[in-house]
């Protein structure tokens, strides 16, 4: 069943308070429900279930036998008068759980995941985001193996009772829909603290983790103190509950969970410390951390109507972290450093961007930020409705400046707070201040984000006339139909309003200043709005044909073209004063020359690198100035993902073998310039995840793996010294990866061994050592179905999956797409066998050969071989029908 964003009715019922009391037990919980039930439109009293024994159902004190039906996951109660309570009591099974949606066990500790649809496991319930309730709870359970009982808001009584068991009562302040429910009980460590809010109350910050890892709590507590401040200063939004929590998860499907006051997280996103955490893991708990936190207004006192308006909450959401990072990571630094600091997190962010976002958005699932229909919205949690969603909200930030983007902000909570709503009452909130400072214009042409597919594409042209000395740059966008786009009646596509950032440089690289006709004139960076199909801006003054430096920033989510010369890139790369589009044309040369040499590898010629692209990465690796953060981003190559998108049919392995041999050829080239990067970028000292020392470790240890890439004479050495050596996670991971992938086989499965004998008992750290050889160059299918047998694997718990199944269905091109096809044999047996656990999971791995219309013939034939089998195997969840049909039917 396709369910549609047109067919919105609101609910009939309006259900003003809810009580919940738990009898939890592992085998068997109960659940008794009462809820205060108010009738405002027409028609009987439709309830959501699933997985649920029911027990009994009674209105107003009555039994309603015969006056209600259960037919599949509905229960219709006939018969209510205007008010009425109904009180319902089931049953579940949080042991048996092994989908993680709802109510579950995970190491003896009880915890729920109900968005989006989980409460409705937990008990019968109007399951959609716009019924909103005051929530009470009581949660009881024995005292010993459950001496932690939390829920949302307050707790307002505890007690003991008999048998060994307890109960605590918690109230929740504010009316939410029942996707933000949570409770967590087991047995649990905490570390806490406290602090005033910029009005002066006091609020109780908590962070829950296993026995054992209380250590491992401190950088997850600090950020969290940090993310109250930040919303408090960038937006003067401030906490509103007394006490806020986060308990971190061993099984956990997604990231995390922003549940009123008790923000569920998977422990990847929690604990850390230096010796068992990498950079990346600080800044992605930092990351994550925050974006929970700012659910709190974004999401949680401001709701979705319906679950098509996701990115409502998830795009803005995205952004305001991503804000967040880029103040952390810029604090306290000068003017340049800091410039430079958001610059590497822009990049960071476009590069998630292109190799998750674009591909999706050119595939079988592509939609709009804000979907038009689906059939199980656990597929939508999605990189375009995260990520892409993300982007929009910044275009609006662009478009209205930072300071009217605050504005619109607080228009958007002065109208909507306390409501459920869509992305278009947040565009209207935005639109009231843009209206205001730009009399006579709307953003209805921007609204398009929001209903059409794809990545535009925006093609450059620039006249230059000598005579008259002006520059004509025009701007042409076009946007192919993608997706359900693709199928018969789906309308035209039109114009997006793109704001496009566009800077001019001389022959020199110097900027040269933007005067328009008009008389309008920036010293350096102009925005141009296109709004219609194409269109033209002159500027005057310019004495020859300038370089152009284009979509600076990445001011929009578009693909540019225009036909650079190897020597304009080489320019922009030295000198363009803007970071990101500096970045941008290294990446743009590196991208033709290694899709250059693919070509030259298929058709049987010999690999060697142009002398030209050698100098302009020396260039960056040694010119002054530069930070080491930028300069890693700058010297790494395009990832696979993003060059495949380049290819008219993808041959992966090719693909994979030339940029591991460009990089193997640069580690050569420059081994002196290497080496000296990784002597100049020693950390000594104490460990600190400061973006400053991690960009340091990420130069060294990114000239380390490609010096190991290039087998230059005592890089071996180097890396098993640094593995040996290494007082933090981040160098020892990086060394061992570059032995495992560019070592010499015997030592590599001596380190390898090594690493697992120290970590065992960590399973964060465990989760790495699977992913090493999951990717490495190397591994086949039947190495990793060797380490299935290991006694640490799981195919429950998501991030050991994730960690060797995943990770080698998705980022190992050499032994996933061998041409026998065991790899995708492989798959489709991993899909069946996750989706009879966890359906969700299983459709995230499902996803994996989406795209398989885009390889070469001899791979895309056996994709679609095993594509149809797993459609038609029986009982197939309806998360996984959803992915492998679109992948089929609309390719
Ligand atoms: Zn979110």
């Amino acid at each position: 069943v396709t369910i549609r964003r047109q067919n919105y009715l609101p609910f009939p019922y309006d259900i003003a308070t809810v009580r919940l009391e738990f009898d939890l037990d592992p085998a068997d919980t109960q659940v008794r429900s009462q809820l205060e039930v108010r009738r405002t439109g027409e028609g009987p009293l439709v309830l959501n279930g699933e997985d649920l024994e029911l027990v009994s159902v009674q209105v107003d004190g009555r039994d309603w036998a015969g006056r209600y039906q259960v037919d599949g996951d509905t229960l219709t109660l006939d018969g209510l008068g205007t008010q009425a309570r109904v009180e319902i009591v089931s049953r579940c099974r949080p042991e048996a759980n092994s989908a993680l949606m709802g109510l579950y066990v995970s190491n003896g500790v009880f915890f729920t995941q109900c968005e989006a649809e989980g409460f409705r496991r937990i008990t019968w319930f109007p399951d959609r985001p716009d019924v909103m309730s005051r929530y009470s709870v009581v949660l009881r359970a024995d005292k010993k193996r459950f001496p932690q009982l939390l829920s949302n808001g307050n707790l307002v009584k505890q007690a003991d009772l008999a048998d060994g068991r307890h109960e605590a009562h918690w109230e929740d302040p504010f009316p939410k829909p029942c996707y933000l429910f949570a409770l967590v009980a087991g047995a649990l460590t905490w570390r806490e603290s406290r602090m005033r809010t910029r009005s002066g109350r006091e609020v109780l910050l908590q962070v829950y983790s296993d026995p054992g890892s209380e250590g491992k709590t401190q950088y997850a507590l600090e950020s969290l103190e940090r993310a109250v401040r930040w919303d408090e200063r960038r937006f003067s939004l401030e906490l509103d509950l007394d006490r806020f929590m986060i308990v971190a998860a061993r099984d956990f499907n997604m990231g995390a969970m922003e549940n009123k006051g008790l923000n569920i997280f998977n422990a990847a996103y929690v604990l850390a410390d230096p010796e068992s955490a990498t950079d990346a893991n600080f800044s992605a708990i930092e990351a994550v951390i925050g974006h929970e936190y700012f659910h709190n207004w974004t999401g949680n006192r401001v709701t979705c109507r319906d679950w098509f308006q996701l990115s409502l909450k998830e795009g803005l959401t995205v952004f305001r972290d991503q804000e967040f990072t880029a103040d952390m990571m810029a604090q306290g630094l000068d003017a340049q450093a800091a410039a430079s600091a958001r610059t590497v997190k822009r990049i960071d962010d476009v590069v998630t961007l292109r190799a998750a976002q674009f591909p999706e958005d050119a595939g079988p699932m592509a939609h709009p930020i804000r979907p038009e229909s689906y059939q199980e919205i656990g597929n939508f949690y999605t990189a375009t409705v995260y990520e892409k969603g993300a982007e929009v909200i910044r275009m609006q930030q662009t478009l209205l400046t930072p300071a009217g983007f605050t504005r619109g902000l607080a228009e958007y909570f002065r109208r909507h707070d306390g409501q459920a709503v869509t992305c278009d009452d947040f565009v209207a909130a935005m639109e009231s201040v843009y209206a205001q400072d730009h009399p006579g214009r709307d953003l209805s042409v921007f609204r398009r984000w929001y209903s059409q597919a794809g990545t535009p594409r925006v093609r450059v042209t620039i006249e230059h006339d000598a005579a008259t000395r002006r520059c004509t740059v025009t701007l042409a966008q076009r946007c192919e139909p993608v997706g359900v786009e693709r199928l018969p009646g789906a309308p035209a596509k039109q114009p997006f309003h793109i704001p496009f950032a566009i800077g001019l440089l001389d022959a020199q690289g110097r900027p040269l200043p933007l005067k328009q006709a008009d008389g309008h004139e920036v010293r350096d960076t102009a925005l141009l709005e296109l709004t219609t199909e194409h269109a033209q801006w002159t500027f005057e003054n310019i004495d020859a044909r300038p370089v152009p430096s284009l979509l600076r920033d990445f001011s929009a989510p578009v693909i540019v073209e225009y036909d650079y010369t190897d020597h304009e890139l080489a320019l922009l790369m030295r000198h363009d004063g803007n970071a990101f589009a500096r970045w941008e044309a290294g990446q743009q040369l590196a991208t033709r020359v290694i899709l250059a040499a693919t070509r030259e590898r298929q058709e049987g010629r010999p690999f060697a690198l142009h002398r030209d692209f050698i100098e302009a990465w020396r260039s960056v690796l040694t010119a002054p100035g530069l930070d080491a953060a930028y300069r890693a981003r700058a010297l790494t190559l395009p990832s696979e993902k993003t060059l495949a998108e380049h290819m008219a049919k993808v041959d992966p392995v090719a693909l994979a073998a030339v940029r591991d041999e460009t990089l193997g050829a640069l580690g050569r080239a420059l081994a002196d310039d290497w080496r000296a990067a990784v002597q100049a970028n020693q950390t000594p000292g104490d460990y600190s995840p400061d973006p400053i020392s991690a960009g340091k470790r990420a130069l060294k240890n990114l000239a380390l793996a490609t010096l190991m890439a290039g087998r230059v004479d005592g890089a071996t050495e180097q890396a098993l010294g640094q593995y040996d050596t290494a007082r933090n996670m981040t160098d020892r991971l990086s060394a061992l990866s570059s032995l495992v992938n560019f070592g010499a086989a015997d030592a590599s499965a001596r380190v390898l061994a090594d690493f697992y004998e120290r970590w065992q008992d960590d399973p964060l750290v465990v989760d790495k050592w699977f992913t090493l050889q999951a990717t490495a160059r190397g591994t086949t299918v039947q190495t990793v179905e060797g380490l299935m047998t290991h006694p640490a694997f799981s195919l429950r718990n998501p991030n050991r999956a994730r960690s060797l199944v995943f990770q080698f269905c998705l980022n190992n091109p050499y032994g996933f797409h061998r041409a026998d096809g065991s790899g995708y044999r492989y798959w489709a047996s991993q899909v069946l066998a996750l989706d009879a656990l966890n359906p969700e999971i299983a459709a995230r791995l499902a996803r994996a050969l989406d795209r398989w219309v885009r390889y070469v013939p001899e791979l895309s034939e056996p994709m679609r071989q095993v594509l149809q089998q797993v459609r038609s195997h029986p009982g197939l969840s309806r998360n996984v029908t959803e992915i492998v049909s679109k992948a089929l039917e609309i390719a």
